[in-house]
């Protein structure tokens, strides 16, 4: 190896244990554990989709509407997700129209390389109409940070729009109704990574029953989209002991993300 290519995987190294460091200090993970294998592979997609898919569940290669979007630009994605928006706000399609209190569309950055996708609004969220601002939604946002974005530079989504009462899970009536403004918004936002946020969204974007826990740590296609999934941040507050896997999982996409930008 050469002395430049050493110094280089040292300062790799070297950044890489600072942010760990930075990230188990925010996770209030007290033991790390350096990993003797710090090369960066290139992450192989796994094809998940299944045809024996949850019922109710939407065929997935069914876009929103006939419209193909060839948008580049910030002002048009701005438009279009303003327009889909507006549809969205007098959407009536399935009972959890009368029991929300705000519908809650999507927040972030138009031209996000990174969409994350949730499950559905909790009651911080209906209460707000802002996705993620609870408590699961601020351990997202130290997430984001970890990896070195700010929430800002996201997209952050859920399949359902609108809070199922009392946080039950979402129906699959629910979830095939609600899944056409969810492609709508990636088609129109793009992004060069996806990352799913538990079960539901997994399953749902990747077409499969397979489990969160089986799913995890590898990267799935979404039409052509690499899909990270990786455990709910509400699943993490339960389940302080995983946190450890979602960085697993959230340093792939970073590493991931930088190689793609930086080719
Ligand atoms: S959950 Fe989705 S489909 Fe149901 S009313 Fe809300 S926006 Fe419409």
């Amino acid at each position: 190896m050469q002395v430049n290519d050493l110094k280089n995987e040292l300062a790799s190294i070297v950044k890489d244990l600072k942010t760990r460091v930075e990230f188990e200090k925010t996770f209030g993970i007290d033991v790390i554990s350096l990993s003797t294998q710090n090369k960066r592979e290139k992450p192989s997609i796994t094809i998940t989709h299944e045809k024996d898919l949850p019922e109710g569940l939407p065929p997935q290669t069914k876009p929103f509407n006939k419209k193909t979007f060839t948008i580049n630009n910030k002002e048009n994605k701005v438009k279009l997700l303003e327009e889909l928006k507006n549809e969205m706000l007098v959407c009536h399609k399935c009972p959890l129209s009368k029991t929300r209190t705000n519908l809650v569309f999507g927040v972030g950055n138009p031209m996000a390389n990174l969409m994350f996708v949730g499950e559905a609004p909790g009651r911080d969220e209906d209460l707000q109409g802002e996705p993620f601002v609870g408590r699961a939604g601020q351990l997202l946002t130290k997430i984001i940070e970890a990896i070195g974005m700010k929430r800002s530079d996201v997209y952050i989504a859920n399949i359902l729009k609108c809070r199922p009462p009392g946080n039950r899970n979402p129906l699959p009536d629910e979830i095939a109704l609600c899944m056409p403004a969810l492609i709508k918004q990636i088609e129109i936002i793009q992004p060069k990574v996806l990352c799913a946020l538990g079960t539901f969204a997994a399953q749902t974007l990747l077409n499969t029953k397979a489990s969160i826990g089986s799913l995890r740590g590898k990267f799935h296609d979404y039409k052509g989209i690499p899909t990270m999934a990786t455990f709910h941040p509400a699943y993490l507050l339960r389940n302080p002991n995983e946190k450890g896997k979602v960085w697993e999982d959230m340093k792939k996409v970073r590493d991931f993300l930088k190689e793609l930008l930086n080719n």
